[in-house]
């Protein structure tokens, strides 16, 4: 692999922001919606606070992290005043103790064992922790994520719990070779996230649909996502 100068990683998180910035646009002018509905995050796996804190001056105010213990060692080197941060890879809830009050929003709420959980840490600690509901859209075995059929059962169960608000839903589809078979699930993710919007239930605010990452962010937007989570185009190849 090319090795690149500190000096060219810059250049390049700056150009693939540009570029990144000027197709959510034009995906989302192309379905005739406005790219200003649409929030970029950027994400930090893996990568360094020097780059982190690059994207951040480029002007991304939103970072994802995947894990608890990488984010917060990574913290106190990362300038958020102007950045919010969201856990988005999976939750133990052994960990749910660390991370509550360190991120803005949970993304991968997907039990109400887990939901209980931020609930009860969040009362202790005196806040109220923003959630979305992790589905795994494709009804994929080992993967992370609730069932389709039992969102409302579980966003019912959720409006109940002081301490945690529902911001709405996020998904990582199954990884598709054919544009139409990816376009299906987001679709159909879509379309639950209206179902739940349209059942107004109490103390739920489903106005956040999380999906689209590097690869297929583009067709996301065209299906309705309106926050894109993207590492790897932003800041090249994970390194682990
Ligand atoms: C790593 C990750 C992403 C970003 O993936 P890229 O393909 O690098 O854009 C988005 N969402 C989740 C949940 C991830 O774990």
């Amino acid at each position: 692999m090319e090795i690149l100068s500190t000096e060219e990683k810059f250049k390049n998180i700056e150009h693939n922001l540009k570029v990144i910035r000027d197709r959510i646009s034009a995906a989302a002018a192309s379905v005739g919606r406005s790219p200003e509905e649409i929030t970029l995050m950027a994400v930090t796996k893996t990568v360094d606070p020097l780059f982190i804190n690059h994207a951040i001056e480029c002007g991304v105010d939103l970072i994802g992290e995947n894990k608890v213990q990488e984010f917060l060692s990574k913290k106190p080197f990362l300038h958020m005043e102007n950045c919010r941060a969201h856990l988005i890879g999976h939750l133990q809830t052994n960990k749910v103790r660390q991370i509550v009050g360190e991120v803005s929003v949970i993304q991968s709420v997907d039990s109400l064992k887990l939901a209980t959980e931020i609930s009860k840490r969040s009362l202790a600690a005196g806040l109220v922790t923003e959630c979305l509901v992790e589905v795994n859209i494709g009804g994929e075995e080992n993967k992370t994520g609730l069932e389709f059929s039992q969102t409302e059962e579980l966003l019912e169960k959720m409006a109940t719990l002081e301490g945690i608000k529902v911001r709405g839903l996020m998904t990582v589809p199954p990884i598709c070779e054919k544009e139409e078979e990816l376009s299906q699930y987001f679709s159909k993710m879509h379309a639950l996230f209206i179902d739940m919007k349209s059942k107004k239930l109490d103390n739920i605010d489903m106005t956040v649909l999380s999906m689209g990452m590097s690869g297929d962010y583009e067709a996301a937007v065209r299906h309705g996502s309106n926050l894109v989570r993207i590492g790897s185009a932003i800041f090249g190849p994970r390194i682990y």
